[in-house]
């Protein structure tokens, strides 16, 4: 790593604690350091007097332009698109407001290829006192922008929105993973800012709490984006755009070519893709919240994309719509027999009734499958319950009102026939049940007793 402190603004204490962090083992890519980044990049760093006076980015105010432009195309001013579209420009309108006041601590020229660093600004911060933590952050933070510029990456643009997050979270990553004393304040500091960088910090915890894909991510990072895109930030978690390069899917015959913003919908052919991480998202929420256009009946076909992964709850949507699985999805495959998702094991991707056993629904008709996809309760009720003690599912007729049900074993046999009004299971194992408005006490082979 070649770095220039002409002025001598730093220490020599300071300069060789960013000479060792750098050295320090981050593996990234093909690189092993930050050090070995900058050498190979040919990134020169120099050390610079002075407070720069941040102006805003042209990124700003040419995404601005672009969604002004987008949104005069759309005549239905009830479409989910014009209200993202309208969303997204006041999130780059506040951008822009906050970047005004913004100091600039260092910055990544990629024209000349060099990393300025401007210890005077940072003495302006944390009244001076914490210049080590300033000096090796914003450094790891350049040299994010200098690995995102690596050489045939010169050609994909400067996405603002993914950017500067992305480099934030490689700068907290870099810290982390080389146990820095730094990490703590550094995630502190990221999280304090009002601008997109905070996003780095969210990442951070996503990547810590699972969400292994970011740090790939990060790696592959530049990729082909779609023009102006502002990932979604949903309850805190950030989603960031997939590759525009991913090309068309064939959904039902027609070609779909989606507009990835970690989902997508296509009016024509009714379908809802998703992509990323849903754990702790719920798909059947956001389809209320989005439900304008992706109304639940609508809806006929889901595209589940590579990078998608989800928790329970969208299992009963899937059950119920067609659902396409692309190929190299990591953790779900294309379902059978009735199944729409399976995950790698082959195990059914729907709800369970008990260990062992699921729930599905087909044509608005419910049944129980097993482990193996096998039937176990016919796909012909109304609604099935969960399992009680004594091994039986309750059922009840499909077409109600009047309600009437009746207990189905492990069989598929229905050991008590669907003639009652309520089913209650009581605590020594028989029931209560009501027909034509009297209560009897039956037991599980549906004898009565009283
Ligand atoms: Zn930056």
């Amino acid at each position: 790593m070649q770095i220039t402190d002409q002025k001598s603004l730093l220490s020599k204490e300071q300069l060789s604690l960013l000479k060792r962090c750098a050295k320090k083992t981050f593996v990234l890519g093909r690189y092993h350091s930050l050090d070995e980044i900058l050498t190979k990049l040919n990134v020169e760093v120099i050390i610079e007097p002075g407070i720069q006076q941040r102006s805003i980015p042209s990124y700003l105010e040419e995404s601005e332009k672009y969604w002004i432009d987008r949104l005069e195309e759309i005549t239905d001013r009830d479409s989910m698109e014009f209200t993202d579209i309208r969303d997204d420009i006041r999130i780059i309108r506040r951008e822009k407001e906050l970047w005004r006041n913004m100091p600039l601590r260092g910055l990544y020229d990629p024209k000349n290829n060099i990393i300025k660093l401007f210890p005077e600004e940072m003495q302006t911060e944390y009244n001076g006192k914490c210049m080590d933590e300033l000096l090796v952050s914003t450094l790891a933070h350049e040299t994010m922008h200098a690995y995102f510029n690596r050489p045939r990456h010169k050609r994909m643009p400067y996405v603002l929105f993914v950017e500067e997050p992305l480099a934030e979270f490689g700068m907290l990553l870099y810290l982390k993973e080389t146990r820095s004393s730094y990490y703590g304040w550094a995630h502190k500091d990221v999280s304090s800012k009002k601008t997109c960088y905070r996003y780095g910090a969210a990442l951070m915890d996503q990547y810590l709490q699972g969400e292994a894909s970011l740090r790939d991510y990060l790696k592959s990072y530049k990729i082909q984006l779609e023009d102006y895109v502002i990932p979604s930030c949903w309850n805190g978690t950030i989603s960031l755009p997939q590759s525009g390069l991913s090309g068309s899917i064939v959904v039902g015959g027609k070609k779909v070519i989606p507009q990835w913003h970690g989902f997508f919908y296509d009016k024509q052919t009714e379908t809802l893709g998703l992509d990323g991480d849903w754990r702790g998202r719920c798909v059947f929420d956001f389809m209320q919240e989005r439900g304008r256009i992706y109304s639940y009946e609508k809806l006929k076909n889901i595209y589940i994309a590579d990078g998608f992964r989800c928790d329970g709850h969208a299992y009963t949507l899937f059950s119920e719509k067609n659902v396409i699985v692309s190929p190299n999805n990591k953790t779900y495959k294309q379902g059978s027999n009735d199944i729409p998702l399976l995950r790698k094991d082959n195990t059914p991707c729907i709800e369970q009734n008990v260990d062992g056993l699921y729930k599905i629904c087909r044509n608005g008709l419910w049944g129980v499958v097993d482990k193996q996809q096998n039937i176990i309760v016919p796909i012909k009720y109304g609604f099935v319950y969960t399992m009680d003690a004594n091994e039986l599912i309750m059922v009840v007729c499909p077409d109600f009102p009047p309600c009437q049900c009746g207990l189905v074993n492990r069989q598929g046999i229905e050991q008590v026939p669907l003639i009652y009004e309520q089913i209650a299971i009581k605590s020594d194992g028989t029931y209560r049940v009501k027909k034509s408005g009297k209560e009897y006490i039956i037991d599980k082979y549906g004898n009565r007793i009283h």
